[in-house]
């Protein structure tokens, strides 16, 4: 089963195969599912804790994760990953490093090229309620144990403090 990557409602079709893409009733194509899908996302650091958001919608729904998402046809990774982080919690950040670029295939077989970024705000969070339930600062030791993906493994990588500085002015 495919999940329409805009509105998170099941998608017909699609075959990676024969690229093939699914459809959403109200999206048309999803052809950013049967390729490398770019994805960006920001661990939001502040006095050492995390920010982390529950997912509101499929896949992983009621799951925590990195927030992010989809980048947009002609969107460079960095503007993606400050306007999901507006999108779906109302917070402007700052990013301040690169934790790596990840590739990732999710439950449906989505192959997803994710760039972790690091990043600061001074904003409060307000949870966007059709992306994200829920929102907490989580520090190191209290990770959840089932996160989205993969999210985990980069928690852990940030964790161990492998994040380099951005190149140039980050883009
Ligand atoms: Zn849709």
């Amino acid at each position: 089963m495919w999940f329409c990557d805009e509105c998170g409602r099941p998608a017909e079709g699609g075959d990676p195969e024969a690229a093939d893409p699914p459809l959403c009733p109200e999206h048309g194509p999803r052809w950013r599912l049967v390729r490398n899908a770019p994805c960006a996302e920001v661990l939001v650091e502040r006095d050492g804790l995390v920010l982390l958001s529950r997912r509101a919608h499929e896949p992983f729904v009621g799951v925590w994760e990195i927030p992010g998402g989809f980048v947009d046809r002609g969107e460079h990774p960095v503007q993606a990953a400050v306007r999901e982080m507006r999108e779906e919690l109302g917070v402007d950040v700052e990013l301040t490093a690169l934790l790596g670029t990840y590739l990732e295939q999710s439950a449906y077989g989505e192959c997803l090229e994710i760039t972790c970024y690091l990043g600061r705000t001074d904003d409060e969070p307000v949870a966007n309620p059709a992306e994200v339930s829920e929102w907490a600062w989580v520090g190191p030791g209290d990770l959840p144990d089932e996160m989205a993906g993969r999210d985990r493994e980069r928690l852990e990588d940030w964790k161990a403090g492998i994040a380099v500085p951005l190149p140039g002015d980050g883009r």
